[in-house]
């Protein structure tokens, strides 16, 4: 069981196949803590994932093991990509979901970089 409740990772996931390269990606950035790539099913005009290296479920995960290094290298990540991709100035929203009732479906932690449209407030009830 893993830090969050669900379940111990899964290195057969398809995050950690991108990470070992036996599946593509459409990268913008990678370093020594974060891999970031295009969403193969992109909900705005641009969205874009972010990806730790270490093998780590969820957030709960991530935040209880990992190195204070790794933590700050990722979050680091996160908003080298948002300036990289233009997101800084028209601005942009970053999200993770966790377990079941977050909508997690892939069991390596992420987190989703949204931007290019005015985006809305939150998420919608029901949905
Ligand atoms: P989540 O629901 O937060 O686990 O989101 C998983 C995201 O991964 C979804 O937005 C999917 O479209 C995306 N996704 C799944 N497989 C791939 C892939 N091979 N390359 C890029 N994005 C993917």
């Amino acid at each position: 069981m893993s830090v969050s409740g669900l379940p111990p990772y899964d290195p057969a996931n398809i995050f950690a196949r991108i990470l070992r390269g036996e599946i593509p990606c459409k990268r913008v950035h990678e370093d020594e803590w974060a891999l970031a790539f295009h969403d193969i099913n992109p909900l705005t005009p641009t969205h874009v994932l972010v990806i730790p290296k270490g093998e780590w479920v969820s957030a709960a995960d991530f935040h209880a093991g990992a190195t204070a290094e790794a933590i700050a290298g990722f979050w680091r990540a996160v908003a080298a990509v948002a300036k990289a991709l233009g997101l800084e100035a028209p601005g942009y929203r970053i999200l993770s979901n966790m377990g079941g009732d977050g909508g997690q479906e892939v069991p390596h932690f992420h987190v989703h970089v949204f931007g290019g449209r005015p985006l809305g407030r939150m998420v919608r009830a029901g949905g």
